[in-house]
């Protein structure tokens, strides 16, 4: 159903902020003020969320910091998730959205995980008509980018 993007985004990383508490990560919103419409499975959609920001404070190391921004680009609202953690090689970069993929071992074992969230954050932003990528310097930090289609008010065309 018909969600604001803006308030929607707010919300999920209010919570976020509230459970990690412990490993000491600053969350920085930069949210855009005019009202973005998507029409979304809000179940499907927190399940993406959460598992980006949960991998940004997975692969970060404490005192890091995640931000959260929401843009209108074009005909597309578009929203960034960057951390300045471990990063990403270029080779594994296309891998990531594949199931089971985990990049290095070694480094995996020391952090729980399946491989699978950003497989499935893959298949859901796609079923939104939306599309998902990732920018990331190794050693620097990690952007991850969605876009879906959006309007100005509730019911528009996208
Ligand atoms: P799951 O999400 O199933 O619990 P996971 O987090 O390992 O396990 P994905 O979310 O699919 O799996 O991510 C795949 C792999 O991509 C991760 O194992 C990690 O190696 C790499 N990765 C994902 N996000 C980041 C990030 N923000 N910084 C560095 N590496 C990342
Ligand atoms: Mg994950």
């Amino acid at each position: 159903h018909w969600v604001e993007l803006g308030a929607f985004l707010h919300s999920i990383v209010e919570r976020f902020e509230m459970v990690v508490k412990d490993k000491n990560i600053d969350f920085h919103r930069h949210i855009a003020k005019q009202p973005t419409y998507v029409k979304i499975d809000t179940d499907k959609m927190t399940q993406v969320l959460d598992n980006i920001l949960s991998n940004a404070i997975k692969y970060s190391p404490s005192g890091g910091n995640v931000t959260i921004t929401l843009l209108h680009q074009g005909n597309k609202a578009r929203i960034s998730i960057a951390d300045e953690g471990l990063g990403i090689p270029a080779e594994s970069q296309d891998k990531i959205f594949e199931r089971f993929y985990r990049v290095d071992k070694a480094r995996a074992r020391n952090v729980g995980g399946t491989g699978l969230g950003l497989a499935i954050a893959s298949e859901y932003v796609h079923a939104h008509e939306g599309d998902i990528w990732v920018h990331s310097e190794y050693n620097e930090g990690t952007t991850i980018y969605i876009t879906l289609p959006y309007s100005t008010f509730k019911g528009g065309t996208m």
